[in-house]
């Protein structure tokens, strides 16, 4: 990986390191472990993606044609991907707010989960399995902030969760 700091592009061609800009064409190649959300590689060209396929021995690959994220996208992605997950102790807002981001996003802290599980049981975890999980949470949340509302705290304490 790069620095972390904006730059004026999206990625880098994989064969010719040229840089492919946001809001462009570009192509991947059709080998799906060319294209794992990780190690993604990307191409400037059709002749990039074929200078690659004999290097990597792959039989039957071909080039599909995509168009990059616009910047925009691309920075909402990269800050929704690098945001740590909320430490289960941190303070929860005193009020409810309008519907937010926090009623989407992933609450738990998926390598601690993925960790857990693979510990237990020597099991992969599927990345869906984290949204069921937030959904929980935030059920769960809600109930409890009732319960502290019902008795007239503005704290949710441990006992308000069942
Ligand atoms: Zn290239
Ligand atoms: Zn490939």
């Amino acid at each position: 990986m790069e620095a972390t700091s904006p730059r004026p592009y999206w990625r880098k061609c994989s064969t010719c390191k040229k840089t492919i800009g946001f809001n462009q064409t570009y192509w991947v190649c059709s080998v799906s472990t060319c294209n794992r959300i990780r190690t993604g590689l990307v191409f400037c060209s059709v002749a990039c993606v074929d200078a690659h396929i004999p290097m990597m021995n792959h039989r039957d690959a071909g080039a599909f044609e995509k168009r990059s994220p616009t910047e925009g996208q691309f920075r909402a992605q990269q800050s929704a991907a690098v945001a740590p997950a909320a430490p289960a102790d941190s303070p929860t807002p005193a009020r409810p707010a309008a519907p937010t981001d926090t009623d989407q996003e992933i609450l738990t802290v998926v390598s601690k989960v993925k960790a857990y599980v693979r510990e237990k049981s020597a099991m992969n975890t599927s990345d869906a399995v984290m949204n069921r999980l937030s959904n929980h949470i935030r059920r769960w949340a809600m109930d409890a902030i009732q319960k502290a509302k019902q008795d007239g705290r503005e704290t949710v304490m441990d006992r308000d969760f069942r």
